[in-house]
């Protein structure tokens, strides 16, 4: 990751995300480290997207830290697995 990407990454991300942290996509309901997202650049603006190219999840938008999904007791395997699709109810499954 080059700095000016990275400076993006924390502009979006916040601090308390690290590259190495995994992300739900609230898109596609998959999961990736974060520094595997994808970059777009587009009229001099970058984009972070999803790491999955079939899917248009934005990172900043629709990514949840995983770590933050399995902390209230739920029965999410604590390293999510590549590819596998995860249903979480962000709203509905209050428990
Ligand atoms: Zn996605």
């Amino acid at each position: 990751m080059n700095r000016v990407v990275h400076e993006e990454f924390e502009i979006f991300c916040g601090k308390e995300i690290k590259q190495d942290d995994w992300l739900w996509c609230n898109h596609c309901h998959r999961c990736y480290k974060a520094h595997e997202f994808r970059k777009l650049r587009m009229k001099g603006k970058i984009f972070l997207l999803c790491h999955y190219e079939d899917c248009h999840g934005d990172l900043p938008i629709d990514s949840r830290p995983w770590i933050k999904l399995i902390s209230d007791g739920s029965r999410l395997p604590h390293v999510p697995e590549k590819g596998t699709v995860y249903h979480i109810g962000l709203n509905r499954e209050k428990r």
